[in-house]
C-alpha cells in the first residue's frame, strides 16, 4: 500500500497488512490532526519505506510519551509515527493512504477523552483508554 501527504511531497510505501486498525480519540491525536479522532494502524517497519520527501518530514515527540508524531513540514499532514516500545512497527494514519488497505477499524480507544461534540454511532468495541498503551 502507498500513502502521501496533502501537498504530495511526502510519499511512502508499506508492504503487508495494516493491522490493529482503530479509531483513537485521545487528546494528542485530536490536537495533531485537528479532527474528532485519528484512524490508524500498524505496518511492519521492515516493509516500510519513504518513497519521496523524507527531507520534508518533521518529527514531534509529545513530552512524557514514548511515541513520535511524524508530519509533512510543508503542508502539515499528520502521517503517523513510531513508538519506541514497538520498534518493529510503524504507525500509519489511515487518512493518508492512497488506496483501500483492505482492513477495517476494529475498535475505538481513548473514548474517555473523546471530543464532547462527537457521538460514536457504530457498534465497534469502545475502550476508555488503550487496549495496549498507546502514545
Ligand atoms: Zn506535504
Ligand atoms: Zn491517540
Amino acid at each position: 500500500m502507498t500513502g502521501s501527504c496533502l501537498c504530495g511531497k511526502v510519499r511512502y510505501e508499506a508492504e503487508g497488512e495494516l493491522t490493529a486498525m482503530h479509531h483513537c480519540h485521545c487528546s494528542r491525536c485530536r490536537k495533531h490532526s485537528g479532527a474528532a479522532f485519528v484512524t490508524d494502524g500498524f505496518v511492519a517497519a521492515s516493509g516500510f519505506r519513504w518513497l519521496s520527501g523524507e527531507d520534508a518530514l518533521r518529527v514531534y515527540r509529545v513530552p512524557g510519551r514514548t511515541s513520535t508524531r511524524v508530519f509533512c513540514g510543508t503542508c502539515g499532514s499528520s502521517l503517523g509515527g513510531h513508538d519506541e516500545r514497538w520498534p518493529d512497527f510503524i504507525v500509519v494514519n489511515a487518512g493518508t493512504l492512497d488506496d483501500d488497505p483492505g482492513t477495517r477499524p476494529l475498535y475505538h480507544i481513548y473514548v474517555g477523552s473523546k471530543a464532547p461534540w462527537f457521538t460514536i454511532t457504530d457498534s465497534l468495541t469502545q475502550f476508555a483508554t488503550a487496549v495496549e498503551q498507546e502514545g
